[in-house]
């Protein structure tokens, strides 16, 4: 077995804490990654807190892990020692069901395995980012520009694929009108992408103060969600809005935003399920629907898409001892706009 140290909630009210524990022996298809960054995702804390109740401790949370490859497994074809990866929400699933061979891991039919609070096909606990290194099987690992700062590319393997995948699905790009509520670390994702791919960006807060950062990120216009009269605006109008908000909020403000056959599209994951008025969506046609990250070959398409455009996270960085304070901040919605740890803080 390898050594592994990290932090760890040990329930879901104790402070994240220094934690040692041991990862497998890489296999023949394995690649071991020392790391070197890991976002932290508002996840992360729905799952250390257990706000999904679905929790499984000891959780050593992180999913937006690069590093470096310090060795691999016979079979592996992609990597070598000294190359830059990214791990992201996954480290396997079944591939064999029609969704993992479509590349669409994400929904496999047995149920993805999760990168941390999941169980490997031998039952084993899988451990997160927050932590020197892991091992994960070369399909589960992806590709990094080395033209791009490591570090504001951790954010892109959760916040990233999880805002490109949508916008791509629901063909967000020139001649539509594409709003983005909520920016935090999704939301500025999104709202990039949106942007670059050519759509008129409409950026939905609740936070006035963020109106000039979303203008500066590329936002054409920018709507406080409070202001009734500024939503009436845009009633009947958007072609696509991606919903990134992470407390509960009234979806049917938004959907009445949305044009004939307009769709809204939900990843913000809040502990309190929404309450949806029919006429909302029955009216116009609308849909709403939801969507988890990505999958592998997406995910892939999306980092060299970022290589090639220059597009990466607004990160702080922080050392991993500040890791409590770092929640406290994110529950409070103050970060612009994604934590990063520096694991090399975990030396110290
Ligand atoms: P985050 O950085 O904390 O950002 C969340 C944003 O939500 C805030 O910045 C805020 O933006 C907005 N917000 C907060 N309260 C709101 C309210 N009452 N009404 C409307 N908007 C509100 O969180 P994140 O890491 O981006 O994650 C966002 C959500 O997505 C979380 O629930 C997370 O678990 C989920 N998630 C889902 C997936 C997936 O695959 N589906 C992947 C990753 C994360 P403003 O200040 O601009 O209002
Ligand atoms: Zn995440």
């Amino acid at each position: 077995m390898m050594k592994s140290v990290g932090y760890a909630a040990q329930n879901a009210t104790t402070p994240l804490a220094p934690f040692s524990f041991e990862r497998r022996d890489p296999g023949p298809n394995d690649v071991v990654v020392e790391i070197q960054y890991c976002g932290v995702c508002h996840s992360d804390l729905h799952q250390a807190r257990k706000e999904w109740g679905n929790s499984l401790y000891p959780m050593v949370p992180g999913h937006e892990i690069v590093g470096k490859v310090t060795r691999v497994g016979g079979a592996v074809k992609k990597f070598k020692a000294g190359d830059l990866a990214g791990v992201g929400v996954m480290v396997d699933s079944c591939r064999t069901c029609p969704s993992c061979k479509a590349g669409e891991e994400q929904y496999c039919d047995q149920g993805m395995v999760g990168t941390y609070n999941a169980r490997d096909h031998k039952g084993e606990l899988t451990f997160g980012g927050y932590s020197n290194n892991i091992v994960v099987g070369e399909r589960y690992v992806h590709t990094i520009s080395p033209k791009l700062n490591p570090a504001a590319v951790a954010p892109l393997l959760c916040a990233g694929i999880t805002t490109y995948s949508p916008l791509r699905h629901w063909k967000a790009g020139k001649g539509k009108k594409v709003g983005i509520i909520g920016l935090g670390g999704l939301g500025h994702m999104g709202l990039k992408f949106a942007h670059s791919f050519g759509a008129h960006v409409v950026q939905f807060t609740t936070s006035l103060s963020k109106k000039e950062d979303a203008l500066r990120l590329g936002a054409d216009e920018v709507v406080l969600s409070s202001d009734a009269a500024a939503m009436q605006k845009h009633a009947n109008s958007m072609d696509f809005i991606l919903d990134t908000a992470a407390a509960p909020h009234d979806l049917n403000a938004y959907l009445a935003l949305l044009k004939r056959d307009g769709a809204m599209a939900l990843v913000g994951l809040p502990e309190v399920p929404p309450t949806v008025i029919t006429g909302a969506l029955a009216f116009r046609r609308r849909s709403l629907s939801g969507s988890i990250i990505g999958g592998m070959p997406e995910t892939q398409e999306m980092l060299d898409y970022c290589g090639e455009h220059n597009i990466v996270a607004d990160i702080e960085m922080i050392p991993i001892q500040k890791i409590n304070e770092a929640y406290t901040r994110m529950a409070k919605n103050d970060v612009k706009y994604r934590f990063v740890i520096d694991m090399a803080s975990l030396q110290k």
